[in-house]
């Protein structure tokens, strides 16, 4: 996943674009708004709003008029207004200066998701893998043609796996999403649901788990 960090300052940039990599993203940098515009493609943008050729909400304007890549805006500003503003012009989420890179990194994570689920489930019906069918609309879940019963949770669970069938979900993020960004349970309570959710599937290949890591929705059936 390739990040674009449109930020001017070399202290920040650098530790940031450091801290990413070693998060696993792939990063480029730009510097002002005009190279952020000429910039190619990426998946995902961390903006600064202080940029020395104009106001980073402009910018976000326009990348947002342009695109629908997620935009995360990063500042030093913590201001009610901007928070509001920035959140209103289209960017996706909002990151407050200083911050921790694990907390970044899930951000970039839950935002990028959120973009594919959104993506996934925008004027299509169910997802398909394999036998199993997901609507996300009406919240049921068949398996070769049968409802299968799941519980608001496992259901989460199971849409938040299917959002890129193969790809680990980590516990943590799972957590974040699935109960709440605050929780401070046991991740006990991740293995219990994934427990239920393998049995309903009937198949324990569906989900495979990654000793010490996370989760992935198997893709193999
Ligand atoms: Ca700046």
């Amino acid at each position: 996943m390739k990040i674009l960090v449109i930020e001017d300052d070399d202290a920040i940039a650098e530790p940031l674009g450091l801290g990413l990599r070693r998060e696993g993203f792939e990063v480029a940098r730009v510097s002002t708004a005009a190279a952020a515009l000429a910039a190619p493609p990426a998946d995902l943008l961390l903006l600064d709003l202080g940029l020395p050729d104009g106001h980073g909400f402009e910018l976000c304007r326009q990348l947002r008029a342009r695109s629908s890549v997620p935009i995360i805006i990063v500042t030093a500003r913590d201001d009610e207004i901007d928070r509001v503003t920035g959140l209103e012009i289209g960017a996706d989420d909002y990151v407050v200066k200083p911050f921790g890179f694990r907390e970044l990194a899930a951000r970039i994570r839950a935002v990028n998701r959120r973009s594919a689920a959104a993506a996934a489930t925008t004027g299509s019906g169910p997802q398909r893998i394999g036998e199993l069918e997901i609507d996300r609309r009406t919240h049921r879940v068949y398996l070769a043609g049968d409802e299968i019963a799941l519980t608001p949770k496992e259901f989460d669970l199971l849409a938040l796996l299917a959002v890129d069938p193969g790809a680990m979900v980590t516990r943590r993020d799972i957590l974040a999403e699935v109960w709440d960004p605050h929780w401070y349970g046991t991740s006990k309570t991740v293995d219990v649901h994934i427990a239920s959710l393998r049995k309903k599937l009937g198949h324990p290949d569906w989900i495979e788990t990654s000793r010490g890591v996370g989760f992935r929705l198997g893709i193999s059936q």
